[in-house]
């Protein structure tokens, strides 16, 4: 349930559409949905630069990743939640453009991610697709991809299963709840691809698992990872 707290800010939001996504002050004309204090004071990991990282312990042992990162720490209460929320449930796509964008400049510089060849975003199923009327992670990819000039799709990897939510689950009920949820079209076009899977949170991996399980199964050669921002 959302607090008290966030509807105001939501409500906020519609009123003044010219306010700063994570902090709510008016910005000014050379700012763009989140002001340059914020920018500036985002909790950035900096774990592109590092193969063993908190993501990729996360997922060691369960499949072959070239690289995992998140390249935020999420706090609740903090402003990352502010535009994390408002890029989910707010129709704030262009966040995650912008936020994608920013993903895109740390993982140019990052030699573990040279190779990509084709970006996916986590897909949602149709259903929540229609609920929510975007799937915000394809607008994290769209940012990645102008960054990084590699293309990204969302035709390859298609989510046929609407699960639960997750949470309560334990890690074996998470991965078995994860079986044959995603599946891969046109397998032919990502043969031996090195493919970078864009997610908005990393929570428990599942998800990202199963993705990535169902690429390598398809034929691609490689799989990174990368997401906005670690769960608390
Ligand atoms: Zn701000």
């Amino acid at each position: 349930m959302l607090s008290l707290k966030q509807s105001a800010s939501d409500l906020i939001g519609l009123l003044f559409p010219n306010l700063c996504n994570a902090c709510g002050t008016p910005l000014v004309q050379s700012e763009h949905l989140v002001c340059t204090k914020c920018l500036y004071d985002l909790p950035f990991t900096d774990d592109h630069l590092h193969r063993e990282n908190r993501a990729a312990k996360q997922l060691w042992g369960r499949l072959s990743l070239n690289a995992a990162m998140a390249m935020l720490y999420f706090r609740k209460g903090a402003k990352i939640q502010n535009l994390i929320h408002n890029l989910k449930y707010n129709n704030k796509t262009e966040i995650g453009i912008l936020l994608g964008e920013l993903l895109g400049d740390k993982l140019k510089l990052s030699p573990l991610y040279e190779s990509i060849d084709l970006i996916i975003p986590v897909p949602l199923h149709k259903k929540k697709l229609s609920q929510r009327g975007y799937n915000q992670s394809a607008y994290i990819a769209q940012g990645v991809s102008k960054k990084m000039a590699i293309p990204f799709s969302e035709q390859y990897l298609i989510r046929c299963v609407n699960t639960s939510s997750q949470t309560r689950k334990n890690r074996y009920n998470r991965y078995e709840n994860m079986q044959h949820v995603f599946k891969v079209n046109h397998a032919q076009d990502i043969l031996n691809k090195h493919i970078l899977i864009i997610d908005d949170v990393i929570t428990t991996g599942a998800t990202l698992e199963a993705c990535a399980h169902e690429l390598l199964l398809s034929g691609a050669s490689h799989i990174s990872i990368a997401a906005l921002a670690y769960a608390e």
